[in-house]
C-alpha cells in the first residue's frame, strides 16, 4: 500500500494499465475507453489550468448527472489540483446557490440541464460555466498531451513543440500549461451532506482520504474471496451498472472499484427498472450498485428471470431492509453474491461491509470495517459499550474527512478530541462481531421510555410478501409521547391486503409495544432524496397534517 498512489491523479494514472478497455459507456451509447478518457482529463486539466487561469485549491463545482464526461470532468479537476464538488443534481436553483455561494468556485463544469440552472448565478458571480459534455468532447479531440502522451494521430510525436504530432487543436507537449504537482495533504473533493439532519455541509476530503477510500473496495473484494475460500468473484473485469448518483459517496465506491480493476460503468442518466434490465442484458452487465430501495425495484422487474450475467448486487448508502436478500436468494439461489455497504459521506462511501453467505445468514447487519477504519459503538459520554448494546456508531480511520469546509463548529461538534467521528446512528455489534445499524438517533421513537428502532418494525414489515417499500416514524401521542407509525406501499397485484393484516404480521415478530399503531396504505413510491433514503420528516408532517394518522 505504501508504494501504491498517494493522490487522485496517480490513482488515476496507473488506471493508464486498462488501455484501450471501455471504462464509461453513456446511457445515449459513448463510450470513453481509458485510454481516450485520461486523454480527456488531462486535456481539459491543462485547458482549466491556461485559458480559465485556475490555481491549485481553486473550487471546480461538477453539476449534473450520470454522463461519462461527467467523470471527466472530476477527474481533469483532479489533474488540475482543483478541490473538485460535486454538487446535487435533483437540487433547485435555490439550493445549489447556498452550496455554491458558500463554496466560492472559480469554475462551474456543468450538464446542459445544470447549465441553465446556474447560468444565472454563474454571471452574476463572473464565474466562468462550462458545458461538461462539449468541453470533454472537445478535450478528447485534443490528440496530444506531449511528453508521455498515450494517443495523438502519432503518440508522442510532438515532442515539445505545439501541433507537431497533427492532433486537431492539440495545445502541444511543453506548450501547453504544466500540470500542477499534487501533495497528498492537498484537499481533492468537498461532499455536501445531503441535509436529511439540517443544512447541507460541505465535507472536505484529502487526496490521502480518498485514495484510502479508493482502497476500501479492494479490501473488501479481498476479503469476501477469503469468504468464499479464495476463489476470484469474477474471471473478466466487472462491468458495472452503477446507479448511484455520482454525486454521492457511494458511487465513489464503485467508481474506484471499476478503475482499480480495469472494468467499465454503464451509465443511466436516470431511474428506471425496465431500462437497467435491457441495459443488464445489452452490456453483459456483472455488477449491480445502487441503493437498495432501485435494487429492490431491479428484483421486483426482473421477476426471477433474466439478469443471466449478473454475479453481485451491491447496495449502499441508506438501510438495506432484510428482504432484499432474502428475494435476491429465493430467486437466483447462490448465484448472486450480495453486498451490503454501510458509509458516509464523511467516510467517502463505504467502510464497513457484508457480503455472501454471511449476510444471507444474517440479513440485518452491515458486517466488519475495512482494515483502515476502526469502529467504536459508544454510550452518551462517549465511552465504549459491551457488545450486544446499543449506543451511537463512532469511526475513526484514514479515508475520513478532515471536516467541514469553513466550518469550525460543525467540525468539533461531529468529532471528538481524539479524531472519532460521530456518525448519528445506532448500531449494535453482534455476537460474531459484525455490526448492525438499528437506527438514525433522531429517528428512534420513544413510546412511552421504550425505544423503538424503525430499522427492527421496518425489516417486520417488509418480512410480508405484499409489501414494496416500508418507513416507519414516531408521531405525538398525547400519553406516550410517541407512537409507532408506519406508511407502506404495496407491491403491484397483491390484492386486498389491509393495514389490519400488515399490523397482525408484525405482531408475529415483534413485541406489542413496537407493533404500528398506524398503518398507512399509499399507492405512491416513498419520498426519498438522491442518495435513496426515506425523507422521514417529510412523512412525519404528511402524517401530522392528517390528523395524527
Ligand atoms: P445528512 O447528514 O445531511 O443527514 P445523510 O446522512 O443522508 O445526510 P449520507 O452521508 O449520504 O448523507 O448518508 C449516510 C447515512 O446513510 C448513514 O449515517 C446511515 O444512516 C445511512 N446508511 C448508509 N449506508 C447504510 C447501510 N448499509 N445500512 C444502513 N444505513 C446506511
Amino acid at each position: 500500500y505504501a508504494a501504491g498512489p498517494r493522490t487522485l491523479p496517480e490513482f488515476a494514472d496507473a488506471a493508464r494499465a486498462h488501455g484501450d478497455a471501455p471504462f464509461l459507456v453513456g446511457e445515449d451509447g459513448t463510450v470513453y475507453t481509458y485510454r481516450l478518457f485520461l486523454r480527456a482529463a488531462r486535456a481539459l486539466a491543462r485547458r482549466l489550468a491556461g485559458a480559465y487561469g485556475l490555481r491549485p485549491g481553486d473550487r471546480a463545482v461538477i453539476a449534473g448527472r450520470n454522463h461519462p464526461e461527467w467523470q471527466v470532468a472530476f477527474w481533469a479537476a483532479q489533474f488540475a489540483g482543483l478541490v473538485a464538488v460535486p454538487l446535487n443534481a435533483w437540487w433547485t436553483a435555490g439550493e445549489c446557490a447556498y452550496a455554491l455561494d458558500d463554496c466560492a468556485p472559480g469554475v462551474l463544469l456543468a450538464d446542459d440541464e445544470r447549465v441553465r440552472l446556474l447560468g444565472g448565478w454563474a454571471s452574476r458571480n463572473g464565474v466562468p460555466c462550462l458545458d461538461f459534455r462539449a468541453a470533454a468532447r472537445e478535450a478528447a479531440a485534443h490528440a496530444c498531451e506531449g511528453a508521455g502522451c498515450a494517443g495523438g494521430t502519432v503518440p508522442d510525436a510532438c515532442g515539445g513543440v505545439p501541433d507537431a504530432c497533427g492532433g486537431a487543436g492539440c495545445e502541444g507537449g511543453s506548450a501547453a500549461p504544466a500540470l500542477p504537482v499534487v501533495r497528498p495533504d492537498d484537499d481533492a473533493t468537498i461532499l455536501y451532506t445531503s441535509g436529511t439532519t439540517g443544512r447541507p455541509k460541505g465535507a472536505v476530503a484529502t487526496h490521502s482520504a480518498q485514495v484510502a477510500a479508493a482502497m476500501n473496495p479492494r479490501y473488501q473484494a479481498a476479503a469476501a474471496a477469503l469468504d468464499r475460500g479464495g476463489a476470484p468473484a469474477t474471471a473478466r473485469p466487472p462491468v458495472s451498472l452503477t446507479t448511484f448518483p455520482f454525486f454521492h459517496a457511494a458511487a465513489f465506491t464503485s467508481v474506484y472499484a471499476v478503475m482499480a480493476a480495469g472494468g467499465t460503468l454503464v451509465l443511466m442518466r436516470r431511474w428506471d427498472a425496465a431500462k437497467a434490465l435491457d441495459l443488464v442484458d445489452r452490456h453483459r452487465v456483472t455488477h449491480y450498485a445502487g441503493v437498495p430501495a432501485t435494487a429492490l425495484q431491479l428484483l421486483d422487474a426482473a421477476a426471477g428471470r433474466r439478469l443471466a450475467t449478473l454475479t453481485n448486487l451491491n447496495t449502499g448508502g441508506a438501510p438495506a431492509p432484510p428482504a432484499l436478500v432474502r428475494r435476491l436468494t429465493d430467486a437466483y439461489g447462490d448465484r448472486i453474491e450480495p453486498r451490503n455497504g454501510y458509509g458516509l459521506t464523511e467516510t467517502c462511501g463505504g467502510v464497513l461491509a457484508h457480503y455472501g453467505e454471511a449476510y444471507r445468514r444474517r440479513p440485518d447487519s452491515v458486517g466488519r470495517p475495512t482494515p483502515v477504519t476502526e469502529t467504536r459503538v459508544a454510550g452518551p459520554d462517549g465511552r465504549p459499550l459491551p457488545d450486544g448494546e446499543t449506543g451511537e456508531l463512532l469511526l475513526r480511520g484514514q479515508s475520513l474527512v478532515r471536516g467541514y469546509w469553513r466550518n469550525p463548529e460543525a467540525t468539533a461538534a461531529a468529532f471528538t478530541a481524539d479524531g472519532w467521528f460521530r456518525t448519528g446512528d445506532l448500531a449494535v455489534v453482534r455476537e460474531d462481531g459484525r455490526i448492525s445499524v438499528v437506527d438514525r438517533v433522531k429517528d428512534v421513537v420513544i413510546r412511552g421510555g421504550e425505544n423503538v428502532y424503525c430499522a427492527e418494525v421496518e425489516a417486520a414489515l417488509y418480512g410480508h410478501p405484499a409489501v414494496a417499500e416500508a418507513a416507519v416514524v414516531g408521531v405525538p401521542h398525547p400519553v406516550l409521547g410517541e407512537e409507532v407509525a408506519a406508511v407502506v406501499r404495496l407491491r403491484e397485484a397483491s390484492g386486498t391486503v389491509t393495514a389490519g393484516e400488515l399490523r397482525a404480521h408484525a405482531a408475529r415478530g415483534l413485541a406489542a409495544y413496537k407493533v404500528p399503531a398506524h398503518v398507512v396504505l399509499q399507492d405512491l413510491p416513498l419520498p426519498r432524496n438522491a442518495g435513496g433514503k426515506v425523507l422521514k420528516d417529510r412523512l412525519r408532517d404528511a402524517l401530522a397534517a392528517a390528523g395524527g394518522c
